[in-house]
Protein backbone atom coordinates (compact mmCIF):
# COMPACT_ATOMS: atom_id res chain seq x y z
CA UNK A 1 0.00 0.00 0.00
CA UNK A 2 1.24 3.53 -0.70
CA UNK A 3 2.14 4.96 2.65
CA UNK A 4 0.28 7.96 3.86
CA UNK A 5 0.32 10.96 6.38
CA UNK A 6 -1.96 14.02 7.48
CA UNK A 7 -2.94 16.75 8.89
CA UNK A 8 -5.08 16.32 11.36
CA UNK A 9 -6.71 19.88 12.48
CA UNK A 10 -10.28 21.93 13.62
CA UNK A 11 -10.08 23.30 11.04
CA UNK A 12 -7.32 21.85 8.58
CA UNK A 13 -8.72 22.51 5.40
CA UNK A 14 -6.47 25.48 4.37
CA UNK A 15 -2.97 24.13 5.87
CA UNK A 16 -0.18 24.51 4.42
CA UNK A 17 1.45 21.31 5.15
CA UNK A 18 0.12 19.62 2.12
CA UNK A 19 2.37 21.60 0.27
CA UNK A 20 5.55 21.07 1.68
CA UNK A 21 5.06 17.43 2.35
CA UNK A 22 3.87 16.59 -1.12
CA UNK A 23 6.45 19.06 -2.57
CA UNK A 24 9.55 16.40 -0.78
CA UNK A 25 7.19 13.43 -1.59
CA UNK A 26 8.26 14.28 -5.33
CA UNK A 27 11.65 15.88 -4.73
CA UNK A 28 12.85 12.61 -2.97
CA UNK A 29 10.94 10.50 -5.45
CA UNK A 30 9.01 8.90 -2.81
CA UNK A 31 5.44 7.67 -4.03
CA UNK A 32 3.32 8.09 -0.70
CA UNK A 33 0.52 10.44 0.00
CA UNK A 34 -0.59 13.59 2.13
CA UNK A 35 -3.72 14.48 3.03
CA UNK A 36 -6.14 17.19 5.56
CA UNK A 37 -7.99 15.63 7.69
CA UNK A 38 -10.71 17.84 9.51
CA UNK A 39 -11.40 15.87 12.62
CA UNK A 40 -13.70 17.86 15.78
CA UNK A 41 -12.43 17.49 19.47
CA UNK A 42 -14.73 14.73 19.79
CA UNK A 43 -13.79 12.53 17.45
CA UNK A 44 -9.87 12.57 18.29
CA UNK A 45 -9.59 9.63 20.37
CA UNK A 46 -11.50 7.31 17.46
CA UNK A 47 -9.39 8.96 14.65
CA UNK A 48 -6.34 7.86 15.80
CA UNK A 49 -7.54 4.79 16.71
CA UNK A 50 -8.88 4.68 13.47
CA UNK A 51 -5.08 5.44 11.65
CA UNK A 52 -3.81 2.78 10.65
CA UNK A 53 -7.09 1.33 9.18
CA UNK A 54 -7.36 4.35 7.25
CA UNK A 55 -3.79 4.05 5.15
CA UNK A 56 -1.48 6.29 7.30
CA UNK A 57 1.49 5.94 8.86
CA UNK A 58 1.30 8.85 10.71
CA UNK A 59 -0.09 12.51 10.99
CA UNK A 60 0.77 15.89 11.77
CA UNK A 61 -1.49 17.57 14.85
CA UNK A 62 -2.76 21.32 14.72
CA UNK A 63 -5.16 23.17 16.98
CA UNK A 64 -6.78 22.28 18.61
CA UNK A 65 -5.23 18.52 19.25
CA UNK A 66 -1.55 19.20 20.68
CA UNK A 67 -2.64 18.81 24.03
CA UNK A 68 -5.38 16.36 24.07
CA UNK A 69 -3.62 13.92 21.50
CA UNK A 70 -1.58 12.91 24.38
CA UNK A 71 -3.74 10.34 25.97
CA UNK A 72 -4.45 8.33 23.07
CA UNK A 73 -0.85 7.75 21.67
CA UNK A 74 2.52 7.09 23.24
CA UNK A 75 4.13 10.46 23.98
CA UNK A 76 8.16 10.10 23.64
CA UNK A 77 10.00 12.00 26.27
CA UNK A 78 10.14 15.59 24.76
CA UNK A 79 6.15 15.34 23.96
CA UNK A 80 5.83 14.38 27.59
CA UNK A 81 8.11 17.34 29.26
CA UNK A 82 6.43 19.30 26.74
CA UNK A 83 2.40 18.52 27.37
CA UNK A 84 1.74 18.70 23.55
CA UNK A 85 2.54 16.76 20.46
CA UNK A 86 2.88 17.62 16.61
CA UNK A 87 3.69 14.20 15.21
CA UNK A 88 2.21 10.95 15.27
CA UNK A 89 3.71 8.13 14.05
CA UNK A 90 2.93 4.33 13.84
CA UNK A 91 5.36 2.11 15.04
CA UNK A 92 4.59 -1.48 14.73
CA UNK A 93 1.02 -0.74 15.21
CA UNK A 94 2.04 1.44 18.36
CA UNK A 95 0.71 5.01 17.79
CA UNK A 96 4.24 7.19 18.96
CA UNK A 97 4.09 10.76 19.91
CA UNK A 98 6.53 13.30 19.73
CA UNK A 99 7.24 17.30 19.37
CA UNK A 100 8.67 18.85 16.62
CA UNK A 101 7.69 22.48 17.23
CA UNK A 102 10.62 22.75 19.47
CA UNK A 103 13.34 21.98 17.37
CA UNK A 104 11.81 24.12 14.63
CA UNK A 105 11.25 27.34 16.64
CA UNK A 106 14.61 26.74 17.77
CA UNK A 107 16.31 26.02 14.47
CA UNK A 108 14.55 28.87 12.71
CA UNK A 109 15.40 31.45 16.18
CA UNK A 110 19.08 30.61 15.69
CA UNK A 111 19.25 30.64 12.17
CA UNK A 112 17.13 34.12 11.83
CA UNK A 113 18.80 35.34 15.15
CA UNK A 114 22.35 34.37 15.62
CA UNK A 115 23.35 34.90 19.59
CA UNK A 116 20.00 35.36 20.66
CA UNK A 117 20.09 33.23 23.77
CA UNK A 118 23.59 35.17 24.50
CA UNK A 119 22.73 36.93 27.56
CA UNK A 120 18.85 36.09 27.25
CA UNK A 121 17.69 36.91 30.63
CA UNK A 122 13.61 37.71 30.36
CA UNK A 123 11.61 36.46 27.65
CA UNK A 124 7.98 37.30 27.25
CA UNK A 125 5.95 34.28 25.38
CA UNK A 126 2.03 35.50 24.50
CA UNK A 127 -0.43 32.57 24.75
CA UNK A 128 -0.42 29.03 26.10
CA UNK A 129 -1.43 26.79 24.09
CA UNK A 130 -0.47 24.07 22.51
CA UNK A 131 2.79 26.17 20.29
CA UNK A 132 3.38 28.21 23.40
CA UNK A 133 4.58 25.06 25.39
CA UNK A 134 6.59 24.17 22.76
CA UNK A 135 8.45 27.26 22.82
CA UNK A 136 8.73 27.92 26.82
CA UNK A 137 10.87 24.51 26.80
CA UNK A 138 12.77 25.33 24.02
CA UNK A 139 13.27 28.70 25.96
CA UNK A 140 14.15 26.75 29.18
CA UNK A 141 16.49 24.34 27.74
CA UNK A 142 18.38 27.40 26.07
CA UNK A 143 18.88 28.73 29.44
CA UNK A 144 16.37 31.96 29.38
CA UNK A 145 16.49 32.88 32.84
CA UNK A 146 12.99 33.96 33.25
CA UNK A 147 9.66 33.79 30.82
CA UNK A 148 6.88 35.87 31.48
CA UNK A 149 3.87 33.74 30.14
CA UNK A 150 1.00 35.87 28.90
CA UNK A 151 -2.45 34.83 27.68
CA UNK A 152 -6.01 35.60 27.60
CA UNK A 153 -7.71 33.48 29.52
CA UNK A 154 -5.23 33.51 32.68
CA UNK A 155 -5.73 29.37 34.11
CA UNK A 156 -4.45 28.13 30.95
CA UNK A 157 -1.17 30.41 31.64
CA UNK A 158 -1.04 29.33 35.04
CA UNK A 159 -1.59 25.70 33.82
CA UNK A 160 2.00 26.25 32.10
CA UNK A 161 3.47 27.64 35.31
CA UNK A 162 2.88 24.91 37.51
CA UNK A 163 4.02 22.55 34.44
CA UNK A 164 7.40 24.13 34.10
CA UNK A 165 8.37 25.59 37.38
CA UNK A 166 9.80 29.17 38.54
CA UNK A 167 11.70 29.96 35.72
CA UNK A 168 8.41 30.92 34.47
CA UNK A 169 5.79 33.31 35.96
CA UNK A 170 2.81 34.82 34.48
CA UNK A 171 1.14 38.21 34.04
CA UNK A 172 -2.31 39.56 32.92
CA UNK A 173 -3.14 39.89 29.22
CA UNK A 174 -3.87 43.61 29.82
CA UNK A 175 -0.19 44.26 31.51
CA UNK A 176 1.65 43.24 28.17
CA UNK A 177 2.94 46.42 27.27
CA UNK A 178 4.12 46.98 30.69
CA UNK A 179 6.36 43.87 30.29
CA UNK A 180 7.81 44.11 26.77
CA UNK A 181 10.13 46.81 28.91
CA UNK A 182 12.49 43.94 29.85
CA UNK A 183 12.39 41.87 27.45
CA UNK A 184 15.19 40.43 25.33
CA UNK A 185 13.21 38.01 23.27
CA UNK A 186 9.48 38.07 22.72
CA UNK A 187 7.40 35.37 20.87
CA UNK A 188 3.62 35.56 19.73
CA UNK A 189 2.34 32.15 20.35
CA UNK A 190 -1.29 33.12 20.18
CA UNK A 191 -3.57 33.02 17.04
CA UNK A 192 -3.59 36.78 16.90
CA UNK A 193 -2.85 38.37 13.74
CA UNK A 194 -4.22 35.54 11.59
CA UNK A 195 -6.74 36.03 8.92
CA UNK A 196 -10.29 36.08 10.56
CA UNK A 197 -8.58 36.40 13.79
CA UNK A 198 -7.92 40.46 15.62
CA UNK A 199 -4.68 42.12 15.56
CA UNK A 200 -2.59 41.78 18.01
CA UNK A 201 -2.60 45.02 19.36
CA UNK A 202 1.18 45.64 21.18
CA UNK A 203 3.71 48.66 22.09
CA UNK A 204 6.55 47.14 19.88
CA UNK A 205 8.13 50.44 21.31
CA UNK A 206 8.55 49.49 24.87
CA UNK A 207 10.96 46.70 23.64
CA UNK A 208 14.33 47.43 24.36
CA UNK A 209 17.07 48.57 21.55
CA UNK A 210 18.41 44.91 20.45
CA UNK A 211 15.36 42.69 21.30
CA UNK A 212 14.88 40.40 18.90
CA UNK A 213 10.92 39.39 17.77
CA UNK A 214 9.88 35.93 16.64
CA UNK A 215 5.80 35.42 15.69
CA UNK A 216 4.88 31.75 15.24
CA UNK A 217 1.81 33.10 12.83
CA UNK A 218 2.89 33.32 8.56
CA UNK A 219 -0.06 33.97 7.33
CA UNK A 220 0.44 36.97 6.53
CA UNK A 221 3.84 35.72 6.07
CA UNK A 222 5.01 39.68 7.44
CA UNK A 223 2.76 39.95 10.51
CA UNK A 224 1.93 43.72 11.68
CA UNK A 225 4.12 42.68 14.72
CA UNK A 226 7.01 41.85 12.34
CA UNK A 227 6.44 44.93 10.20
CA UNK A 228 6.85 47.32 13.56
CA UNK A 229 9.60 45.34 15.12
CA UNK A 230 11.55 45.69 10.93
CA UNK A 231 10.40 49.19 11.72
CA UNK A 232 12.43 49.52 15.10
CA UNK A 233 15.26 47.58 13.49
CA UNK A 234 14.68 44.82 15.60
CA UNK A 235 15.82 41.21 14.32
CA UNK A 236 12.94 39.21 13.42
CA UNK A 237 11.92 35.40 12.96
CA UNK A 238 9.10 34.49 10.94
CA UNK A 239 6.48 31.55 11.11
CA UNK A 240 6.94 30.26 8.26
CA UNK A 241 10.38 29.55 8.72
CA UNK A 242 9.72 27.52 11.91
CA UNK A 243 6.62 25.55 9.90
CA UNK A 244 9.27 24.54 7.58
CA UNK A 245 12.07 23.13 10.07
CA UNK A 246 9.67 21.39 12.31
CA UNK A 247 8.43 19.40 9.28
CA UNK A 248 11.83 18.19 8.20
CA UNK A 249 11.36 14.83 11.16
CA UNK A 250 8.23 14.66 10.36
CA UNK A 251 8.40 13.29 7.05
CA UNK A 252 11.69 11.36 7.67
CA UNK A 253 9.66 9.42 10.16
CA UNK A 254 6.71 9.14 7.82
CA UNK A 255 8.74 8.59 4.59
CA UNK A 256 12.11 7.03 5.67
CA UNK A 257 14.09 10.21 3.64
CA UNK A 258 15.36 13.66 5.03
CA UNK A 259 14.25 16.11 3.00
CA UNK A 260 15.52 19.58 2.19
CA UNK A 261 14.30 23.20 2.79
CA UNK A 262 15.21 24.17 -0.58
CA UNK A 263 15.38 28.04 -1.99
CA UNK A 264 12.20 26.87 -4.27
CA UNK A 265 10.21 25.67 -1.33
CA UNK A 266 10.04 28.25 0.40
CA UNK A 267 9.39 30.85 -2.55
CA UNK A 268 6.39 28.43 -3.28
CA UNK A 269 5.24 28.74 -0.12
CA UNK A 270 5.76 32.83 0.07
CA UNK A 271 4.07 32.71 -2.92
CA UNK A 272 0.98 30.52 -1.73
CA UNK A 273 0.76 32.94 0.77
CA UNK A 274 0.64 35.98 -0.65
CA UNK A 275 -2.89 35.14 -1.96
CA UNK A 276 -4.97 36.76 0.48
CA UNK A 277 -7.66 34.42 1.81
CA UNK A 278 -9.11 33.11 5.31
CA UNK A 279 -6.83 30.13 6.58
CA UNK A 280 -5.78 28.19 9.24
CA UNK A 281 -2.40 27.49 10.36
CA UNK A 282 -0.42 24.71 12.29
P1 LIG B 1 -4.11 26.84 20.55
O1 LIG B 1 -3.61 25.73 21.41
O2 LIG B 1 -5.50 26.82 20.05
O3 LIG B 1 -3.82 28.22 21.36
C1 LIG B 1 -4.27 29.44 20.82
C2 LIG B 1 -3.68 30.59 21.62
O4 LIG B 1 -4.14 31.82 21.03
C3 LIG B 1 -4.16 30.61 23.07
O5 LIG B 1 -3.16 31.13 23.88
C4 LIG B 1 -5.35 31.57 22.99
O6 LIG B 1 -5.66 32.20 24.20
C5 LIG B 1 -4.81 32.59 22.02
N1 LIG B 1 -5.90 33.36 21.43
C6 LIG B 1 -6.80 32.94 20.51
N2 LIG B 1 -7.68 33.94 20.23
C7 LIG B 1 -7.31 35.01 20.99
C8 LIG B 1 -7.80 36.33 21.15
N3 LIG B 1 -8.87 36.77 20.46
N4 LIG B 1 -7.19 37.17 22.02
C9 LIG B 1 -6.09 36.75 22.73
N5 LIG B 1 -5.57 35.50 22.62
C10 LIG B 1 -6.17 34.64 21.76
O7 LIG B 1 -3.20 26.99 19.24
P2 LIG B 1 -1.66 26.64 19.08
O8 LIG B 1 -1.53 25.29 18.48
O9 LIG B 1 -0.96 26.94 20.35
O10 LIG B 1 -1.24 27.71 17.96
C11 LIG B 1 -1.05 29.08 18.30
C12 LIG B 1 -0.49 29.84 17.11
O11 LIG B 1 0.79 29.34 16.75
C13 LIG B 1 -1.36 29.72 15.85
O12 LIG B 1 -1.35 30.94 15.17
C14 LIG B 1 -0.63 28.69 15.03
O13 LIG B 1 -0.86 28.84 13.66
C15 LIG B 1 0.82 29.03 15.36
N6 LIG B 1 1.76 27.91 15.16
C16 LIG B 1 2.70 28.06 14.18
C17 LIG B 1 3.63 27.07 14.00
C18 LIG B 1 4.68 27.26 12.96
O14 LIG B 1 5.36 26.28 12.62
N7 LIG B 1 4.87 28.46 12.46
C19 LIG B 1 3.60 25.90 14.76
C20 LIG B 1 2.63 25.79 15.74
C21 LIG B 1 1.70 26.80 15.92
P3 LIG B 1 -6.78 31.54 25.18
O15 LIG B 1 -6.08 30.47 25.96
O16 LIG B 1 -7.24 32.69 25.99
O17 LIG B 1 -7.87 30.98 24.28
Amino acid sequence: MTPAACVIGWPVEHSRSPLIHNYWLKACRVSGEYRCEAVPPDQLRNFLQSLAARGYVGANLIFPHKEAALAWSEPDDRARAVGAANTLWLDNGVLRATNTDVGGFLDNLDACVPGWDRGCETAVVLGAGGAARAVVYGLLERGTSRIVVINRTPQRAQTIQQWFGSRVSIAAWDERDHWLGGAKLLVNATKLGMPAQPELVLDVSRLPAGAAVADLVYVPLVTPLLRAAMARKLRTADGLGMLLRQAVPQFHLWFGKKPEITEELRNLLEQNLSVPQPRSQE
